[in-house]
């Protein structure tokens, strides 16, 4: 399979309602692993003509102890080395967090396109609050509001573009 998107953040920054919603109406492959299904999901879809698949994973803690935190790192550890583009959404609502900053570390090394989508941004003052996402020293960000679907498209065609 080629053409993959994985979507990476921790917890409760809306990655599954964005991949829902992308995926909504369209072929949805759960993969069937046992132990998997709970932190993998697999959809298709496309945009601008382009074919590819979108892995929802679970959230990223890095450095836990706890057995389920690193169950769910180990599908982000796969997802970010299966993957040909990688999203990482962050939370306006809840901005910056430490977590966010563990995980942008890591992504600063991937030699692969990530975009940084600051997600929750429902109105003009949160689309201003998203300026301290600059802090985590990834550049620029798309903006998207995962429950309506706006700034979709304009994060779809830079996608679309990197693969
Ligand atoms: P995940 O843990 O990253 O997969 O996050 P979920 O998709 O489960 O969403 C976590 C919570 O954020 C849910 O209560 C969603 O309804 C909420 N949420 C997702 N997208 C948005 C959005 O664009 N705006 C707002 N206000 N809430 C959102
Ligand atoms: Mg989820």
């Amino acid at each position: 399979m080629s053409n993959i998107v994985a979507i990476v953040g921790r917890p409760n920054v809306g990655k599954s309602t964005f991949f829902n919603r992308l995926i909504q109406r369209r072929e949805a492959i759960v993969d069937a692993v046992s132990g998997v299904t709970r932190d993998r999901h697999y959809g298709k879809t496309d945009w601008n003509g382009k074919e590819f698949s979108l892995i929802d994973t679970g959230g990223y803690v890095v450095g836990s102890d706890d057995i389920f935190e690193a169950e769910i790192d180990k599908q982000v550890e796969l997802a970010i080395d299966e993957a040909d583009a990688i999203i990482f959404m962050v939370d306006v609502e809840s901005g910056v967090t430490g977590m966010d900053e563990d995980v942008a570390n890591i992504l600063r090394r991937v030699k692969k396109p990530v975009f940084l989508v600051v997600n929750k941004v429902d109105n003009a003052k949160r689309a201003e609050d998203a300026v301290e996402f600059y802090a985590l020293g990834l550049g620029d960000y798309y903006t998207v509001a995962g429950i309506n679907g706006s700034g979709t498209g304009d994060l779809l065609d830079a996608v679309v573009a990197a693969l």
